[in-house]
């Protein structure tokens, strides 16, 4: 078996990924590179491959249409910082600073996605530090670690032993919006799932979480619009 194959016109390519562990057929569109994968669960064969990606066509065009186009990172831009739209403009400081409209970012066009990266990284360590810390004295848990990743498939994540990961694209998002995540992560130290009782714990300390996850879930994937 190839690891990709093509339907339709305008053609589409498909990612074959094989998961022994899957039990049937699944397609996933990538909110960050807008690629189409199909995995194969171990009992599987082409044809049936096919079959299935054909039935799943018209869902698949409609995704695909709906995805957003990539937004250019360079100055007069403008990009999410705590929910809000604000310009990228020059800087002429050492570092990278903001305001309520803008961003100034230091150096030549070349440079920004760099620095706004790093900028990024550093700010939402610093937030979603502050955040988790809060929630888990709350709480009266420990946390050992908290990394930043850009992840495509979800915003945060944590092990029993208390390291939590986030997507550090959450500082695009509003502040409500992080919080809410850090709470989520948090209380996974505690429930170490999705259960009634864990949604309670969600509530109990964050009465306001359905609006805020609803956010991400609504606009989740314009977090992952700009090519940084
Ligand atoms: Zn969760």
């Amino acid at each position: 078996m190839s690891d990709f194959f093509i339907i339709g016109d305008p053609p589409i390519e498909i990612l074959l990924r094989r998961n022994s562990k899957a039990k049937r057929y699944s397609l996933r569109i990538s909110n960050k590179d807008h690629k189409v994968s199909l995995t194969l669960p171990r009992s599987s064969n082409m044809r049936e491959a096919k079959e299935f990606v054909s039935s799943q066509e018209g869902w698949m065009r409609k995704h695909l249409s709906r995805q957003l186009k990539p937004i250019p990172i360079k100055f007069g831009e403008r990009i999410l910082l705590d929910g809000k739209k604000v310009f990228i403009r020059r800087g002429f400081e050492k570092v990278v600073t903001f305001n309520n409209d803008s961003l100034f970012v230091p150096g030549a066009q070349e440079d920004i996605c760099g620095k706004l990266r790093a900028f990024y990284k550093t700010l939402a360590r610093e937030r979603l530090m502050a955040s988790s810390d809060y929630f888990a004295k709350l709480l009266g848990c420990k946390i050992n670690s908290i990394t930043l990743r850009d992840t495509t498939s979800r915003w945060g994540s944590c092990t029993s032993n208390g390291r939590l990961m986030y997507s550090w694209r959450l500082v695009m998002a509003p502040r409500e919006v992080q919080n809410y995540v850090a709470a989520h992560e948090v209380c996974h130290l505690i429930e170490m799932n999705h259960s009634n009782e864990y949604w309670q714990l969600v509530e109990s300390v964050f009465p306001n979480y359905k609006l805020n996850r609803l956010w991400l879930k609504t606009n989740g994937n314009l977090l992952h619009q700009y090519k940084l």
